[in-house]
């Protein structure tokens, strides 16, 4: 759809969600009655920062209070058909509804980015996402399934009985985390399979950053002979929002008529405008969510828009995200997110680490334990120097397999035990 004709479309339902959100939560009337908004002053996207920030803090203590929707929900208990549990990735994590027409919403969203990511009808394709409480589950399996692909939902801890029926089931793509095409990878071999030969020629990956990565996607594309995918999505907002084309310039938004979303600097929370160079943190306003929805929700995702036109021809920004605020550390005033040591993990052919921080504030040297790197220590370390700005030491290490998300950065003065 034309900018133009897509703004039209975002003031309508826009102006609906805020008095949906005043009329039925008592959380929402109070956060927009503090701040002296009242829904008639909320006609676009530019009198949305008329409305404060809202953080996961927030929702989080509006649920301790009223367990277990809290009182920003706005939709009548009958109404709710499901709720699913954020990735609590930091602290409890939220509940959050979904009515029928919600789970349709997210579907047709989700099923944008999945089919701008490669998923198409003649797919047969494995959900490789655990389907216990969370997002990743069930609503990515229902977006995937909306593109028309066959699903087989296949969830985590099945790799070996997975290789034995891969012969019938002839899968054609994968939906996993970065890290699970790694692991299912080795456990063929350990099989006597060679992943090049058996047929799957599209990974679309998920929830780590590193997914966007130039040596990442080559080093696993490489491994599978197949193409690779990122995707973005947020549980706290819907599923999945975003994906890379084949372009792999950036992740398309492809959420439009479900969610407004605009980019903040994260310490002045002035809004910065969307247009290609420009940095900030993700802030989402939904536009059509009935039972649990945000305005103004710091995601904590800190993102560089990467362009707004695309030869792919969609309209969609396109964005990458450089990690976590969260997951961000000071070394000596240069900020660091693990997804750069990744990249450059990754050009040398290393796939496992882990960042060691012993106390705060953070001193250098930073430990850095990688797999396989043997005798290659002190060239990496020098590398790391000369391109991301900090002192490590590298130490090799046997780090743990998982075929979960690879947990990366190891806070020990916050109670993380060495790996
Ligand atoms: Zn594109």
């Amino acid at each position: 759809m034309p900018p133009a004709w897509m703004r039209r479309l975002e003031e309508e339902l826009l102006v609906e969600q805020v008095t949906r959100c005043y009329e039925r939560s008592p959380f929402w009337r109070r956060k927009l009655a503090d701040a002296g908004v009242r829904p008639e002053h909320v006609l676009s996207g530019d009198d949305l920062h008329r409305i404060p920030l809202t953080t996961k803090e927030e929702l989080r203590a509006s649920q301790e209070a009223e367990p277990p929707l809290g009182d920003f929900v706005c939709a009548d208990p009958v109404e709710v058909v499901r709720i699913h549990l954020t990735s609590g990735t930091t602290g409890k994590p939220l509940a959050l509804a979904y009515t029928a027409e919600d789970l349709r919403a997210s579907a047709r969203i989700g099923a944008r980015a999945f089919w701008a990511a490669g998923a198409r009808p003649d797919d047969v394709l494995l959900h490789c996402l655990s389907y216990s409480f969370y997002t990743g589950g069930l609503v990515d399996h229902d977006s995937l399934e909306e593109t028309g692909a066959t699903m087989v939902p296949v969830g985590l801890g099945q790799s070996a009985r997975l290789l034995e029926l891969w012969g019938d089931l002839r899968p054609t793509a994968l939906f996993s985390t970065l890290t699970y095409p790694l692991y299912l990878a080795e456990t063929a071999e350990e099989h006597g399979l060679d992943p090049r030969v058996l047929g799957l020629r599209k990974l679309i990956v998920a929830g780590e950053p590193g997914g966007q990565l130039a040596p990442t996607r080559a080093r696993l594309e490489g491994l599978w002979g197949a193409t690779m995918h990122d995707t973005y999505g947020l549980s706290d907002v819907w599923g999945t929002l975003a994906a890379e084309c084949d372009e792999h310039e950036g992740l398309h938004f492809c959420g439009q008529d479900g969610v407004l979303v605009e980019l903040v600097d994260p310490e002045t929370e002035e809004v910065v405008a969307i247009e290609p160079g420009a940095t900030g943190e993700l802030v989402f306003t939904h536009l059509a969510r009935e039972a649990s929805p945000v305005l103004r929700f710091r995601s904590r995702d800190l993102a560089e828009i990467v362009g707004v036109e695309c030869p792919c021809g969609r309209t969609g920004f396109r964005f990458s995200v450089a990690g976590r605020s969260d997951d961000m550390f000071r070394v000596r005033g240069v900020n660091v997110f693990p997804s750069a040591i990744e990249g450059l993990l990754r050009e040398h052919g290393l796939d496992r680490f882990a960042v060691i921080l012993e106390r705060f504030p953070v001193e250098p040297p930073i430990e850095v334990l990688v797999e396989g790197v043997d005798g290659r220590e002190k060239e990496l370390a020098e590398t790391v120097k000369a391109r991301l700005g900090f002192t490590c030491v590298v130490r090799a290490v046997s780090l743990p397999r998982t075929e979960a998300k690879a947990k990366r950065l190891y806070r020990l003065y916050e109670g993380d035990e060495r790996p």
